[in-house]
Protein backbone atom coordinates (compact mmCIF):
# COMPACT_ATOMS: atom_id res chain seq x y z
CA UNK A 1 0.00 0.00 0.00
CA UNK A 2 1.40 3.81 -1.19
CA UNK A 3 2.61 5.56 2.41
CA UNK A 4 0.76 8.83 2.53
CA UNK A 5 3.07 11.59 3.31
CA UNK A 6 1.46 13.71 5.84
CA UNK A 7 2.91 17.43 6.07
CA UNK A 8 0.89 19.12 8.56
CA UNK A 9 1.44 17.48 12.47
CA UNK A 10 -2.02 18.33 13.62
CA UNK A 11 -3.23 15.58 11.36
CA UNK A 12 -0.83 12.38 12.01
CA UNK A 13 -3.13 11.77 15.43
CA UNK A 14 -6.06 12.37 14.07
CA UNK A 15 -4.83 9.39 10.99
CA UNK A 16 -4.58 7.16 13.35
CA UNK A 17 -7.88 7.39 14.97
CA UNK A 18 -9.23 7.41 11.65
CA UNK A 19 -7.44 4.08 10.77
CA UNK A 20 -8.47 2.58 13.86
CA UNK A 21 -12.20 3.98 13.54
CA UNK A 22 -12.63 6.29 16.42
CA UNK A 23 -14.89 9.36 16.40
CA UNK A 24 -12.87 12.37 16.23
CA UNK A 25 -13.81 15.38 18.83
CA UNK A 26 -14.41 19.17 18.36
CA UNK A 27 -11.01 20.02 18.65
CA UNK A 28 -9.97 17.40 15.71
CA UNK A 29 -12.90 18.81 13.41
CA UNK A 30 -11.03 22.36 14.29
CA UNK A 31 -7.44 21.07 13.17
CA UNK A 32 -9.16 19.33 9.95
CA UNK A 33 -10.43 22.93 8.97
CA UNK A 34 -7.29 24.94 9.97
CA UNK A 35 -5.06 22.34 7.98
CA UNK A 36 -3.99 23.34 4.17
CA UNK A 37 -2.92 19.81 4.00
CA UNK A 38 -5.21 19.25 1.53
CA UNK A 39 -4.42 15.89 0.34
CA UNK A 40 -3.51 14.17 3.77
CA UNK A 41 -7.33 14.94 4.32
CA UNK A 42 -8.67 13.83 1.37
CA UNK A 43 -6.68 10.72 1.94
CA UNK A 44 -8.07 10.21 5.44
CA UNK A 45 -11.72 10.99 3.81
CA UNK A 46 -11.33 8.46 1.55
CA UNK A 47 -10.36 5.84 3.76
CA UNK A 48 -13.69 6.27 5.27
CA UNK A 49 -15.77 6.80 2.24
CA UNK A 50 -14.36 3.66 0.79
CA UNK A 51 -15.57 1.80 3.93
CA UNK A 52 -19.02 2.91 4.29
CA UNK A 53 -19.66 3.09 0.53
CA UNK A 54 -16.92 0.73 -1.51
CA UNK A 55 -16.34 2.25 -4.66
CA UNK A 56 -19.79 3.14 -5.47
CA UNK A 57 -21.21 6.31 -6.46
CA UNK A 58 -24.77 6.92 -5.71
CA UNK A 59 -27.18 9.33 -7.70
CA UNK A 60 -30.63 9.52 -8.77
CA UNK A 61 -32.64 10.98 -11.55
CA UNK A 62 -35.15 13.85 -9.94
CA UNK A 63 -36.66 16.59 -10.66
CA UNK A 64 -36.69 19.83 -8.58
CA UNK A 65 -40.42 21.46 -8.11
CA UNK A 66 -40.52 25.08 -6.32
CA UNK A 67 -43.76 25.60 -6.44
CA UNK A 68 -43.64 29.85 -4.66
CA UNK A 69 -40.81 32.45 -4.38
CA UNK A 70 -43.23 34.39 -2.36
CA UNK A 71 -41.85 34.22 1.08
CA UNK A 72 -42.42 36.47 4.08
CA UNK A 73 -39.37 36.16 5.60
CA UNK A 74 -36.09 37.83 4.48
CA UNK A 75 -33.04 36.07 4.68
CA UNK A 76 -29.93 38.01 3.89
CA UNK A 77 -28.29 34.72 2.52
CA UNK A 78 -31.32 34.38 -0.21
CA UNK A 79 -31.43 35.76 -3.57
CA UNK A 80 -34.66 33.28 -4.05
CA UNK A 81 -37.93 34.39 -1.50
CA UNK A 82 -39.45 37.68 -3.28
CA UNK A 83 -42.20 39.65 -1.43
CA UNK A 84 -45.36 38.82 -2.88
CA UNK A 85 -46.39 42.39 -4.38
CA UNK A 86 -42.28 42.08 -6.47
CA UNK A 87 -43.72 41.80 -9.96
CA UNK A 88 -41.15 38.79 -10.63
CA UNK A 89 -42.53 36.63 -7.68
CA UNK A 90 -44.52 33.74 -8.95
CA UNK A 91 -46.83 30.95 -7.55
CA UNK A 92 -47.99 27.75 -9.04
CA UNK A 93 -51.40 26.94 -9.05
CA UNK A 94 -52.05 23.32 -8.49
CA UNK A 95 -52.16 22.92 -12.01
CA UNK A 96 -49.50 24.13 -13.08
CA UNK A 97 -46.97 22.12 -10.64
CA UNK A 98 -48.75 18.93 -11.59
CA UNK A 99 -47.98 19.78 -15.05
CA UNK A 100 -44.45 20.87 -14.82
CA UNK A 101 -43.91 17.91 -12.58
CA UNK A 102 -44.62 16.06 -15.14
CA UNK A 103 -42.27 17.52 -17.72
CA UNK A 104 -39.31 15.70 -18.53
CA UNK A 105 -40.43 12.77 -17.54
CA UNK A 106 -39.26 10.49 -20.48
CA UNK A 107 -35.95 9.93 -17.97
CA UNK A 108 -38.64 7.85 -15.31
CA UNK A 109 -37.91 10.08 -12.62
CA UNK A 110 -37.67 8.35 -9.16
CA UNK A 111 -37.99 11.74 -6.74
CA UNK A 112 -39.43 15.01 -6.89
CA UNK A 113 -37.77 17.62 -4.62
CA UNK A 114 -39.98 19.84 -3.64
CA UNK A 115 -39.33 23.46 -1.54
CA UNK A 116 -40.01 26.76 -1.48
CA UNK A 117 -40.49 30.08 -0.17
CA UNK A 118 -43.14 30.59 3.30
CA UNK A 119 -45.85 31.57 1.44
CA UNK A 120 -48.45 34.32 3.62
CA UNK A 121 -51.43 32.68 2.07
CA UNK A 122 -50.86 28.91 0.53
CA UNK A 123 -52.35 26.69 3.23
CA UNK A 124 -51.93 23.16 4.51
CA UNK A 125 -54.49 21.88 2.86
CA UNK A 126 -53.02 23.43 -0.26
CA UNK A 127 -50.07 21.83 0.11
CA UNK A 128 -52.01 18.59 1.10
CA UNK A 129 -54.05 18.98 -1.87
CA UNK A 130 -50.31 19.42 -4.11
CA UNK A 131 -49.02 16.06 -2.75
CA UNK A 132 -52.24 13.89 -3.31
CA UNK A 133 -52.97 15.13 -6.59
CA UNK A 134 -48.75 14.42 -7.54
CA UNK A 135 -49.13 10.46 -5.78
CA UNK A 136 -52.20 10.43 -7.76
CA UNK A 137 -50.69 10.81 -11.31
CA UNK A 138 -46.90 10.03 -10.80
CA UNK A 139 -48.08 7.01 -8.09
CA UNK A 140 -44.45 5.49 -8.44
CA UNK A 141 -42.36 8.81 -7.50
CA UNK A 142 -41.19 9.11 -3.60
CA UNK A 143 -41.99 12.71 -2.96
CA UNK A 144 -39.25 14.65 -0.76
CA UNK A 145 -40.94 17.46 0.43
CA UNK A 146 -40.82 20.25 2.18
CA UNK A 147 -37.59 21.51 4.97
CA UNK A 148 -37.68 21.60 8.62
CA UNK A 149 -38.22 25.54 8.10
CA UNK A 150 -41.44 25.00 5.99
CA UNK A 151 -42.93 22.44 8.10
CA UNK A 152 -41.88 24.48 11.32
CA UNK A 153 -43.67 27.47 9.18
CA UNK A 154 -47.43 25.38 8.27
CA UNK A 155 -47.55 24.50 11.69
CA UNK A 156 -47.61 27.55 13.35
CA UNK A 157 -49.97 29.02 10.32
CA UNK A 158 -52.63 26.29 10.94
CA UNK A 159 -51.65 26.46 14.80
CA UNK A 160 -51.22 22.76 15.18
CA UNK A 161 -47.81 20.75 16.51
CA UNK A 162 -45.11 20.20 14.54
CA UNK A 163 -46.20 16.65 14.84
CA UNK A 164 -49.86 16.81 13.75
CA UNK A 165 -48.19 19.05 10.23
CA UNK A 166 -45.76 15.98 9.61
CA UNK A 167 -48.64 13.54 10.26
CA UNK A 168 -50.99 15.25 7.84
CA UNK A 169 -47.97 15.92 5.15
CA UNK A 170 -47.34 12.25 5.20
CA UNK A 171 -51.34 11.14 4.65
CA UNK A 172 -51.37 13.49 1.84
CA UNK A 173 -48.13 11.63 0.00
CA UNK A 174 -44.86 13.04 1.92
CA UNK A 175 -41.91 10.23 1.68
CA UNK A 176 -39.27 11.70 3.32
CA UNK A 177 -37.85 15.47 3.66
CA UNK A 178 -34.58 16.95 2.45
CA UNK A 179 -32.65 19.04 4.56
CA UNK A 180 -32.34 22.25 3.48
CA UNK A 181 -33.10 25.45 6.07
CA UNK A 182 -30.26 24.62 8.38
CA UNK A 183 -28.07 26.87 7.44
CA UNK A 184 -25.81 27.17 10.36
CA UNK A 185 -27.33 26.26 13.91
CA UNK A 186 -25.37 29.08 15.86
CA UNK A 187 -27.19 31.83 16.89
CA UNK A 188 -25.05 34.91 16.39
CA UNK A 189 -24.87 33.99 12.93
CA UNK A 190 -28.32 32.59 12.35
CA UNK A 191 -29.39 36.25 13.42
CA UNK A 192 -27.41 38.12 10.99
CA UNK A 193 -28.24 35.65 7.86
CA UNK A 194 -32.25 34.43 8.32
CA UNK A 195 -33.16 36.39 11.75
CA UNK A 196 -36.60 35.46 10.88
CA UNK A 197 -36.37 31.82 10.35
CA UNK A 198 -36.55 29.24 13.50
CA UNK A 199 -33.65 28.61 15.38
CA UNK A 200 -31.11 26.34 15.30
CA UNK A 201 -32.39 23.84 18.49
CA UNK A 202 -35.94 24.29 16.54
CA UNK A 203 -34.80 22.70 13.08
CA UNK A 204 -33.35 19.77 15.31
CA UNK A 205 -36.20 19.28 16.78
CA UNK A 206 -38.40 19.31 13.89
CA UNK A 207 -35.77 16.63 12.44
CA UNK A 208 -36.24 14.65 15.52
CA UNK A 209 -40.01 14.93 15.36
CA UNK A 210 -39.73 13.62 11.77
CA UNK A 211 -37.79 10.72 12.19
CA UNK A 212 -39.73 9.92 15.81
CA UNK A 213 -42.38 9.89 13.31
CA UNK A 214 -40.28 6.96 10.33
CA UNK A 215 -39.46 9.73 7.70
CA UNK A 216 -36.23 10.11 6.83
CA UNK A 217 -34.31 13.33 6.11
CA UNK A 218 -31.14 14.85 4.71
CA UNK A 219 -29.06 17.35 6.59
CA UNK A 220 -27.30 20.29 5.36
CA UNK A 221 -24.72 23.17 6.06
CA UNK A 222 -24.58 26.61 4.12
CA UNK A 223 -20.94 27.35 4.64
CA UNK A 224 -18.42 30.01 2.97
CA UNK A 225 -20.13 33.07 4.20
CA UNK A 226 -19.56 35.00 7.80
CA UNK A 227 -19.30 31.46 9.79
CA UNK A 228 -16.53 30.39 11.83
CA UNK A 229 -14.66 27.29 11.77
CA UNK A 230 -15.87 26.57 15.27
CA UNK A 231 -19.35 27.35 14.46
CA UNK A 232 -18.96 25.12 11.85
CA UNK A 233 -17.84 21.77 13.77
CA UNK A 234 -20.06 22.43 16.18
CA UNK A 235 -22.64 22.00 13.85
CA UNK A 236 -21.63 19.35 11.96
CA UNK A 237 -21.45 17.49 16.03
CA UNK A 238 -25.17 18.99 16.28
CA UNK A 239 -26.03 16.26 13.69
CA UNK A 240 -24.03 14.01 14.65
CA UNK A 241 -25.38 14.09 18.48
CA UNK A 242 -29.26 14.05 16.66
CA UNK A 243 -28.19 10.80 14.04
CA UNK A 244 -26.91 9.16 17.45
CA UNK A 245 -30.18 9.55 18.86
CA UNK A 246 -32.38 9.09 16.02
CA UNK A 247 -30.65 7.70 12.59
CA UNK A 248 -32.97 9.53 10.40
CA UNK A 249 -30.53 11.41 8.39
CA UNK A 250 -29.57 9.48 5.44
CA UNK A 251 -27.37 11.77 3.65
CA UNK A 252 -25.30 15.02 4.59
CA UNK A 253 -25.12 18.09 2.35
CA UNK A 254 -22.67 20.92 2.28
CA UNK A 255 -24.19 23.70 0.64
CA UNK A 256 -21.97 26.40 -0.75
CA UNK A 257 -22.68 30.04 0.01
CA UNK A 258 -23.71 31.83 -3.29
CA UNK A 259 -23.63 35.24 -2.59
CA UNK A 260 -25.05 36.91 -6.04
CA UNK A 261 -28.18 38.77 -5.31
CA UNK A 262 -28.09 38.68 -1.81
CA UNK A 263 -27.57 40.82 0.51
CA UNK A 264 -24.28 39.68 1.41
CA UNK A 265 -23.09 40.36 -2.56
CA UNK A 266 -19.69 41.42 -0.89
CA UNK A 267 -18.59 38.23 0.11
CA UNK A 268 -16.43 36.11 -2.33
CA UNK A 269 -17.89 32.72 -3.68
CA UNK A 270 -16.17 29.38 -1.57
CA UNK A 271 -12.61 28.22 -3.70
CA UNK A 272 -12.74 24.77 -5.00
CA UNK A 273 -9.96 24.48 -2.03
CA UNK A 274 -12.57 25.33 0.12
CA UNK A 275 -15.34 23.20 -1.10
CA UNK A 276 -13.29 19.99 -1.12
CA UNK A 277 -11.91 20.62 2.54
CA UNK A 278 -15.76 21.04 3.29
CA UNK A 279 -16.22 17.58 2.12
CA UNK A 280 -13.53 15.66 3.27
CA UNK A 281 -13.78 17.62 6.83
CA UNK A 282 -17.49 16.34 6.90
CA UNK A 283 -16.91 12.59 5.92
CA UNK A 284 -14.53 12.53 8.44
CA UNK A 285 -16.65 14.26 11.26
CA UNK A 286 -20.23 12.55 11.02
CA UNK A 287 -18.89 9.35 10.82
CA UNK A 288 -22.88 7.85 11.74
CA UNK A 289 -24.29 9.43 8.54
CA UNK A 290 -23.74 6.73 5.89
CA UNK A 291 -23.89 9.49 2.37
CA UNK A 292 -22.21 12.69 1.92
CA UNK A 293 -23.48 14.52 -1.49
CA UNK A 294 -21.48 16.53 -3.43
CA UNK A 295 -24.21 18.45 -4.96
CA UNK A 296 -22.99 19.12 -8.19
CA UNK A 297 -25.17 22.38 -8.87
CA UNK A 298 -23.57 24.12 -6.31
CA UNK A 299 -20.02 22.80 -6.15
CA UNK A 300 -19.94 23.23 -10.11
CA UNK A 301 -19.78 19.43 -11.78
CA UNK A 302 -15.94 19.85 -11.90
CA UNK A 303 -15.63 20.32 -8.39
CA UNK A 304 -18.28 17.93 -7.67
CA UNK A 305 -16.46 15.16 -9.59
CA UNK A 306 -12.92 15.52 -7.80
CA UNK A 307 -15.03 15.42 -4.72
CA UNK A 308 -15.81 11.36 -5.40
CA UNK A 309 -12.07 11.06 -4.21
CA UNK A 310 -12.57 13.40 -1.00
CA UNK A 311 -15.01 11.35 0.90
CA UNK A 312 -18.12 12.32 -1.67
CA UNK A 313 -20.03 9.38 -2.40
CA UNK A 314 -23.20 10.64 -3.89
CA UNK A 315 -23.87 13.67 -6.80
CA UNK A 316 -27.38 14.30 -6.68
CA UNK A 317 -29.45 13.51 -9.38
CA UNK A 318 -30.65 15.15 -13.25
CA UNK A 319 -32.33 17.93 -11.71
CA UNK A 320 -34.44 18.91 -14.50
CA UNK A 321 -34.86 22.58 -13.84
CA UNK A 322 -33.21 24.43 -10.49
CA UNK A 323 -34.41 27.93 -9.11
CA UNK A 324 -32.89 28.23 -5.90
CA UNK A 325 -28.95 28.74 -6.69
CA UNK A 326 -29.58 30.19 -9.81
CA UNK A 327 -31.45 32.76 -8.52
CA UNK A 328 -28.45 33.63 -6.52
CA UNK A 329 -25.78 33.53 -9.71
CA UNK A 330 -25.11 29.79 -10.29
CA UNK A 331 -23.81 28.94 -13.41
CA UNK A 332 -24.17 25.68 -13.83
CA UNK A 333 -26.53 23.85 -16.00
CA UNK A 334 -30.14 23.46 -14.72
CA UNK A 335 -30.07 19.99 -15.24
CA UNK A 336 -27.50 17.00 -16.42
CA UNK A 337 -28.44 14.01 -18.54
CA UNK A 338 -28.23 10.87 -16.62
CA UNK A 339 -25.37 9.88 -19.74
CA UNK A 340 -23.30 13.17 -18.13
CA UNK A 341 -23.93 12.06 -14.42
CA UNK A 342 -22.33 8.85 -15.80
CA UNK A 343 -19.10 10.11 -17.10
CA UNK A 344 -18.36 12.44 -14.19
CA UNK A 345 -18.84 9.18 -11.81
CA UNK A 346 -16.65 6.79 -14.50
CA UNK A 347 -13.86 9.19 -15.41
CA UNK A 348 -13.40 9.30 -11.35
CA UNK A 349 -12.87 5.54 -11.48
CA UNK A 350 -15.82 4.78 -9.27
CA UNK A 351 -19.03 2.62 -10.22
CA UNK A 352 -21.69 4.58 -10.73
CA UNK A 353 -25.25 3.26 -8.53
CA UNK A 354 -28.44 4.87 -9.63
CA UNK A 355 -30.64 5.14 -6.60
CA UNK A 356 -33.68 5.52 -5.31
CA UNK A 357 -34.09 8.48 -2.46
CA UNK A 358 -33.76 5.65 0.22
CA UNK A 359 -30.46 4.50 -1.55
CA UNK A 360 -32.09 1.40 -2.24
CA UNK A 361 -30.51 0.00 -5.85
CA UNK A 362 -32.60 1.06 -9.05
CA UNK A 363 -32.66 -1.39 -12.17
CA UNK A 364 -33.28 0.50 -15.31
CA UNK A 365 -34.52 -0.70 -18.50
CA UNK A 366 -35.79 1.44 -21.95
CA UNK A 367 -39.12 1.76 -20.47
CA UNK A 368 -39.05 1.12 -17.07
CA UNK A 369 -37.46 0.79 -13.65
CA UNK A 370 -37.12 -1.43 -10.77
CA UNK A 371 -36.50 -0.41 -7.29
CA UNK A 372 -34.52 -3.57 -5.87
CA UNK A 373 -35.85 -3.67 -2.47
S1 LIG B 1 -33.98 31.23 2.62
FE1 LIG B 1 -36.04 30.31 2.60
S2 LIG B 1 -37.08 31.28 4.33
FE2 LIG B 1 -35.32 32.59 3.87
S3 LIG B 1 -36.08 34.14 2.41
FE3 LIG B 1 -35.23 32.45 1.19
S4 LIG B 1 -37.01 31.16 0.73
FE4 LIG B 1 -37.58 32.47 2.47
Amino acid sequence: MMEIIIDDPRLRPIREKVEAGERLSYEDGLALYRTSDLLALGYLANLVRERKNGNVTWFNVNRHINPTDVCVASCKLCAFGKRAKDPKAYTWSLEEVWHRAGEGWSEAITEFHIVGGLHPELTLDWYCEMLGGLKQRFPNVHLKAFTMVEVAYLAQRSKISIRETLEKLMAAGTDSLPGGGAEIFNDRVRRILCDHKITGSQWLEVARTAHELGLKSNCTMLYGHIETEEDRVDHLIKLRELQRDTGGFQTFIPLAFHPANTDLGHISSTTGFQDLKMIAVSRLLLDNIDHIKAYWIMMTPRIAQIAQRFGADDLDGTVVEEKIYHDAGATTSQGLRRNELLRLIREAGREPMERDTLYRPVRRTEAAFTVLV
